[in-house]
């Protein structure tokens, strides 16, 4: 079975965004990249998200890409099925996603809205032609071509050899507060530049990034050692400005080999020397950015006083709990 490669082929209305048969009046659906359950189940129906091209905004329905039937019903249908079932039907007690589960559900998410966006400004005449190159450069990172293979993954098997020997892919994981009203129960943000993303569904809220596991192998303590706590969605936003400038600062160039076999792919990431030593207090310009663009706040507002900024994770005492029904 051949692996579908998007960029060397180029990226079409006229194929399928996972296998890349192409499309016809027999074979065409749309995947919506926001699942239909998702937005009946927190309201997004009339909500719109931000694209990264000419910050155009579009509503979640809208969004949707070409896909083959095959891949809609037989491949996709499944893990979706999971998920919705883990999010409407189960208490947190049963939650029982793997969080590779959890990352190739929401890494289609996050690869749809980039194809989507793509796609939209090649049949827009009047578009910049340095934007449209600047966009369609996103699919030539190391970390987005093997987000691709890994959904191929749902296809054929997938055999990594990473940084951390059990798992391609960083993610952390916090179990959340859910505010009362629903318009305020999902999240969904990117960091272009650092090829990563956060998501919140209700009680849960992951940091993702698809980069070997590079990020929770080496710099996994701070990220982790709120997993006892149920946090409040500022505190995830704030651990996501963390999670987006340390990807950002570490580049999204890691080396791996990549082969086809008749029976599997295998990925082996090759040894990575490159170190940054990360600061978790945050008072790096990047990370300010990063917070400030995440909030929708004046970077100015988050500073408040010489080397101290707003924080709703930690005060001089350690963490502090913040409630959402206050
Ligand atoms: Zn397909």
């Amino acid at each position: 079975m051949k692996i579908y490669n998007p960029i060397e082929q180029g990226f079409s209305e006229d194929n399928c965004f996972l296998c890349g048969v192409p499309l016809t009046n027999e074979n065409r659906t749309k995947e919506h990249v926001f699942p239909q359950w998702l937005i009946n189940m927190f309201n997004l129906g009339t909500k719109k998200l931000s694209l990264l091209l000419n910050r155009k905004e579009i509503g979640y329905k809208q969004i949707i890409i070409p896909c083959c039937k095959k891949c809609n019903s037989a491949t996709l249908a499944p893990l979706e099925r999971r998920v919705r079932e883990n999010f409407i039907d189960f208490d947190d007690d049963e939650f029982n996603l793997s969080d590779f589960e959890v990352a190739l559900w929401a890494g289609k998410i996050y690869y749809g809205v980039y194809l989507y966006d793509y796609l939209d400004a090649m049949k827009d005449k009047d578009i910049d032609a340095n934007l449209l190159e600047y966009l369609g450069d996103v699919f030539t990172q190391g970390d987005m071509k093997i987000l691709h293979i890994y959904l191929q993954s749902l296809v054929k098997p997938i055999f990594v050899n990473c940084y951390d020997k059990d798992f391609p892919i960083s993610v952390v994981h916090y179990n959340l507060q859910v505010p009362p009203h629903v318009n305020r129960q999902f999240d969904y943000k990117t960091s272009f530049e650092a090829n990563s993303f956060m998501i919140r569904v209700g009680r849960k809220g992951f940091l993702i990034s698809f980069d070997g596991g590079y990020l929770t192998k080496y710099l996994s303590f701070d990220f982790h050692k709120y997993g006892s706590e149920r946090l409040h969605p500022l505190q995830l936003i704030e651990l996501a400005a963390h999670f987006f400038t340390l990807s950002e600062s570490k580049g999204n160039e890691r080396k791996y080999l990549l082969k086809n076999h008749k029976e599997k792919i295998t990925v082996d990431y090759l040894p990575d020397n490159f170190r940054v030593p990360y600061i978790f207090d945050g008072i790096s310009d990047k990370f300010l950015e990063i917070f400030s663009v995440l909030l929708g706040r004046e970077k100015s507002s988050l500073i408040t006083g010489e080397n101290s900024r707003l924080s709703y994770l930690e005060d001089s005492n350690g963490f502090f709990k913040m409630d959402v029904n206050s």
